[in-house]
C-alpha cells in the first residue's frame, strides 16, 4: 500500500483524543484504556470528546481513492495522535482484507455489500479491527491478554475468526452444548491456535454467568489479564465509519454527484452511530434512513421524542432484534439530547416480517438481486422515505450474506441462495472443543491450569 503512506492529509486533530463516558460519572480515558476496558466503570459507553473534520480537498478527490487509501486517511485523522501511523496502516490492511462492492440496482438505488468478510456479516469489519488494536496494546504491555466470550452462536464465530493468529492474545469461547447450529459450532471450534472453544453442559445463561464470575474473581485476575470482546467497544465502531466514505466515493466515481441517502438496517445502532460520526467528519449525506424491524424503539423515539424501550421481539432479521439498543446513548450525545436536531439527519421506519419477505421477493423479481432479511428491512425503510423524495440517489447497506439465512431466503424466494465456498470448507473441518460442566470451579481450573 505505498500510495497510502504518501497520503498528505491527516485532518486537524490536536493532541490525543479522549474518550468520555456517556454516563458522565467515570473519568475520560485514552484510547488504550477505552479499548482494553471496553466499558467505563459507570457502565456508560466511551465516546470521542471531539470529532475531527476531514479536509474539503479529501472529498474533492475521494472518487480517485481505493478503500485502503480512504480508510487510512480517516483512521489517521481519528487516531493518528494516539498510535504510530505505520501500526494503524498495518491494522487497516490486515483487518479490512476483503472487498466491499457497491452494486447498482437501478437508476437511483445502490447496495453496499458489507458481507464479504470471513464470517459473511458486516460485524467482521469491527471485530477484526478491534482484535488487532487489542493485540497492539497487549504487546505494548508485555502481558498476554485473555479474552473471555460467552456466545449463543453468531458473535462467537465473528470474534473467533477476528482474533485468530493475533499475537499477544488468546480467546476462550464458551458456548452451550447442543444449542448452537452445526455450522456455528464448526466456526467456533475449528480455528485452533490461540482460540479455545469450551462446550459447556448448560445454557447460554450458564456461559454468561461463568464469564461474569471470572471477571469478578479478584484472585484469578491477579494471575490472568482478562478482558471481554464487547460489542459496544469503541474500537468496533471506528472502522465502521470507513465504508461510509468509501460508498460515497464509489457513487461519485459513477458520476452520481449528489448528496445521497443511506439506509442502515439497525439493531443495536452501532452501524448507524458510525455513519453519523462519518457525517460529523464532513461526509456529505442527505439523510440516514434507520431501518428497524418490529423492534422499533428508535422509530418511536423519533416520532414522539420519548425513549421507551420495550422487550425484544423475535423476527426473521434476528441480528436486529434489540429492544433497548445500547448505542442509543451515543447517538443522543452526538445530538446533544435534542430530538429535533437528530430528526434533521435521521429518518426511521419499522417493518414486520411480512413486509420484509415481500421486499425480498420484489427486489428478486424486479432486479434479480437476492437480499438477506436484514438488507430487505433496509430497503423497506428506504422505499418509505423515497415516496417523498424519489430523485435523490440512495445506498442501502446489506449487512449479511443471504446464505447465512439460507432457510428464510429459500422459503421466501422459492430458490436457494448460493453457498460460498468458505462455508462449505468450514463444515469439513474437525471440531476441537473442551467439554466442561457449568460449575465455576471447573472453568476456573481450566483457565489457570489447562489453558495453553
Ligand atoms: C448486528 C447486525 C445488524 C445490526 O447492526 P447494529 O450495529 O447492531 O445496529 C444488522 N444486520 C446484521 C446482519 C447484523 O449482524
Amino acid at each position: 500500500m505505498n500510495t497510502v503512506v504518501s497520503f498528505p492529509q491527516v485532518g486537524d486533530t490536536e493532541g490525543k483524543m479522549e474518550y468520555y463516558s456517556t454516563n458522565h460519572i467515570s473519568a475520560a480515558a485514552d484510547l488504550k484504556t477505552a479499548v482494553l476496558k471496553g466499558m467505563p466503570d459507570d457502565k456508560g459507553l466511551y465516546m470521542p470528546d471531539d470529532i475531527p473534520q476531514m479536509p474539503p480537498r479529501f472529498f474533492e478527490n475521494i472518487h480517485k481513492l481505493g478503500f485502503h487509501e480512504i480508510a487510512t486517511a480517516v483512521v489517521l485523522t481519528l487516531l493518528g495522535e494516539d498510535m504510530p501511523a505505520n501500526e494503524l496502516i498495518r491494522i487497516v490492511d490486515e483487518s479490512l482484507n476483503f472487498v466491499i462492492p457497491l452494486v447498482r440496482l437501478d437508476d437511483k438505488r445502490y447496495i453496499l455489500e458489507l458481507f464479504h468478510g470471513p464470517t459473511l456479516a458486516f460485524k467482521d469489519v469491527g471485530a477484526r479491527f478491534m482484535a488487532r488494536l487489542m493485540g497492539y496494546y497487549s504487546k505494548d504491555s508485555g502481558r498476554t491478554l485473555t479474552v473471555l466470550v460467552a456466545t449463543s452462536g453468531d458473535t462467537g464465530s465473528a470474534v473467533a475468526d477476528a482474533f485468530k493468529g493475533v499475537e499477544g492474545i488468546r480467546v476462550v469461547l464458551l458456548y452451550p452444548s447442543g444449542m448452537v447450529s452445526s455450522l456455528q459450532e464448526r466456526q467456533l471450534s475449528t480455528q485452533g491456535s490461540n482460540i479455545h472453544a469450551l462446550e459447556v453442559q448448560g445454557s447460554f445463561d450458564d456461559c454468561q454467568r461463568l464469564v461474569k464470575t471470572a471477571f469478578g474473581d479478584t484472585e484469578l485476575n491477579e494471575h490472568l489479564q482478562l478482558t471481554s470482546a464487547n460489542s459496544i467497544n469503541i474500537a468496533r465502531l471506528i472502522p465502521q465509519s470507513f465504508y461510509y466514505f468509501f460508498a460515497y466515493a464509489r457513487l461519485k466515481a459513477e458520476a452520481v454527484n449528489t448528496v445521497p441517502l443511506i439506509a442502515v438496517p439497525s439493531g443495536n445502532l452501532g452501524n448507524l452511530t458510525a455513519g453519523l460520526i462519518a457525517k460529523r467528519m464532513g461526509l456529505p449525506v442527505k439523510r440516514f434512513i434507520a431501518a428497524c424491524n418490529r423492534n422499533d424503539s428508535l422509530t418511536r423515539y423519533l416520532k414522539s421524542g420519548k425513549y421507551e424501550p420495550e422487550a425484544t421481539i423475535p423476527t426473521i432479521s434476528n441480528a436486529m432484534d434489540v429492544g433497548d439498543p445500547s448505542n442509543f446513548a451515543r447517538i443522543r450525545e452526538l445530538y446533544g439530547h435534542a430530538v429535533d436536531f437528530l430528526r434533521q439527519d435521521v429518518f426511521s421506519a419499522s417493518f414486520d416480517d411480512t413486509a420484509t419477505r415481500e421486499m425480498m421477493r420484489k427486489i428478486f423479481h424486479s432486479c434479480g438481486y437476492v437480499l438477506d432479511p436484514h438488507g430487505a428491512v433496509g430497503l423497506c425503510a428506504l422505499e418509505a422515505y423515497r415516496q417523498q423524495d424519489p430523485e435523490t440517489p440512495c445506498i442501502c447497506l446489506e449487512t449479511a450474506h443471504p446464505a447465512k439465512f439460507y432457510d428464510t431466503v429459500r422459503e421466501t424466494l422459492g430458490t436457494a441462495p448460493d453457498i460460498p465456498e468458505m462455508l462449505q470448507e468450514v463444515m469439513k473441518k474437525e471440531k476441537r472443543a473442551t467439554l466442561l460442566t457449568a460449575a465455576y470451579a471447573e472453568f476456573r481450573r481450566f483457565l489457570l491450569e489447562k489453558l495453553p
